[in-house]
């Protein structure tokens, strides 16, 4: 059908942001065409969150079996089947896959396959298998993500890759070096090592995972150096050569890396080029698409939401822009997305998540002298002990105040993003989560008992 169609909701792009405005705006009782060019699902489903997290669940399975033994269990490792990680990776996608495919369906959703591009306010021509068509939509919502960066002298290509080839080998390099100490590189990093290859960190900041809160981040750097994985911080990559045998990354130290393989993790760019946003209006900065917090672009009706938008990339905040866009267009004024709650996580191992602000950023809100902060070790944690796991719950607290940032690393400490959230998003003071009882023996407890120590009545402490 190449005719126009009309919509009153319009969104290019199926990622974690766009897929979620979808759903929700259909829920709403709104007619939704959702455009895509590839895959619906977007990068998190096909490219990033979940493969990654089959992986590093298949080296979390790998190191338990070289450890099996002090469990009292026999077995042992003997390496790894990378077609059997990769069947297990794509059944994961797969199921996650159908599950969306299913719910666009059910919610009457209209998938439209093909390349958008904006070319007016309200209308977008799609270019797909069976030609041209022009739709309309009354508003407009732009979700066309992210990609993988690269430095300027930093081509892809060969044995220099992004976290898309990343996750396509059938082999475990030997040696791999990784450019970037952020959220992605920290993770291949892991990943690869768990596997059995010799793995190189290089990361121009001074720390690895140098966003997090510094206890942290020299708390990670300890971990990785005990599990043998090497790392440059604080040194700019100066240049990498390649040939049959590996690349060999100079740095500007003078040190040189070399490797089999140079994953290149240094950020993800705005997938904004070329697709009418500026010809339409839209301010935009460095690539990304400007909004006002209602996330309206200033022209039309035409919102903007997920990667392409300035701040935390993460699907989880494509997932409450998405929601949050489809209330506004429905006129049920939601409230606008504070993204200081958003919760943060590396996933490695160990683990971390972050809520709010760190020690430094709430002295800095604050004064030196009006933040409190304690550090809770897994050591006085049941649970964490029995998982052989090191690290700490951290808080921040405003002084007599309620707490603003939440802090934990350690084995499986994703799972302390829920609580953790919901302690900066509604202003626990720790006195009133030391109310709380956590079950016995969790790893929750930690959070627990770290704010019962805050509180001034240590338990385990
Ligand atoms: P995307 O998911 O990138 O989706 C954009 C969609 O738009 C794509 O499907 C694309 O094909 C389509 N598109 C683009 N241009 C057009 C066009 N012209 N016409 C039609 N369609 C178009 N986030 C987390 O929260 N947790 C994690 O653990 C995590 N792990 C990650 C691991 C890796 C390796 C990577 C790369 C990312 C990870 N992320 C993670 C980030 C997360 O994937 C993104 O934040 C999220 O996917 C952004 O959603 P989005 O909707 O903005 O864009």
């Amino acid at each position: 059908d190449n005719g126009s169609q009309e919509f009153d909701l319009l969104i290019l792009g199926s990622g974690s942001g766009g897929y979620a405005a979808a759903l929700r705006g259909a829920e709403l009782g709104l007619n939704v065409g959702l455009i895509e060019k590839a895959e619906l699902g977007g990068t998190c489903l096909h490219r990033g969150c979940i493969p990654t997290k089959t992986l590093l669940h298949a080296a979390e399975v790998a190191d338990a079996a070289k450890d099996a033994e002090s469990f009292g269990v026999k077995a042992s490792f003997d390496g790894i089947d990378m077609a059997g990680v990769n069947k297990f990776k794509t059944d994961v996608i797969t199921r996650n896959y159908k599950g969306l495919q299913g719910l666009v369906k059910s919610r009457g959703v209209t998938f439209i396959a093909g390349a958008g591009k904006l070319t007016g306010t309200d209308t977008i021509e799609v270019t797909g298998d069976d030609g041209t068509a022009t739709y309309t939509g009354k508003n407009i919502v732009l979700a066309t993500g992210s990609y993988s960066k690269s430095l300027p002298g930093l081509e892809i290509g060969g044995r220099v890759i992004t976290s898309e080839q990343a996750l396509q080998l059938d082999y475990v390099p030997e040696r791999v070096a990784v450019l970037g100490g952020g959220v992605i590189g920290v993770e291949f990093a892991s990943v690869w090592k768990s596997f059995g290859a010799d793995v190189t960190i290089i990361e121009a900041l001074p720390h690895l995972a140098p966003l997090e809160d510094e206890a942290v981040s020299k708390t990670l750097e300890r971990a990785f150096r005990k599990r043998k994985i090497n790392s440059h911080v604080g040194v700019r990559f100066k240049s990498v050569e390649q040939d049959d045998n590996g690349v060999k990354v100079s740095l500007e130290d003078g040190k040189t890396v070399e490797a089999d393989l140079l994953l290149v993790a240094v950020g993800r760019g705005p997938v904004t080029g070329d697709l009418g946003y500026e010809e339409a209006g839209i301010t935009m900065d460095r690539g990304f698409v400007i909004t006002d917090e209602r996330l309206h672009t200033g022209v039309g009706n035409i919102y903007a939401v997920g990667d392409i938008v300035p701040g935390l990339q993460l699907a989880h905040r494509g997932f409450g822009q998405g929601i949050f866009v489809a209330e506004e267009i429905a006129g049920l004024k939601p409230a606008p997305i504070d993204e200081t709650g958003i919760p943060r996580v590396t996933y490695c191992e160990p683990e971390i998540t972050s809520v709010g602000l760190s020690e430094k950023q709430a002295k800095e809100k604050f004064g030196d002298d009006s933040v409190e902060s304690l550090e809770y070790g897994l050591g006085g944690n049941g649970k964490s002990v029995i998982l052989k796991t090191n690290g700490f719950v951290k808080l921040v607290r405003e002084k007599d105040g309620p707490v603003v940032g939440v802090h934990a690393i350690g084995a499986r400490m994703s799972e302390q993003a829920g609580e953790s959230q919901l302690i900066v998003n509604w202003e626990a003071f720790p006195e009133e989560v030391a109310q709380l009882i956590h079950a016995h023996p969790t790893q929750t407890e930690a959070m627990g008992e770290a704010n019962l120590a805050l509180a001034g009545k240590p338990l385990h402490f």
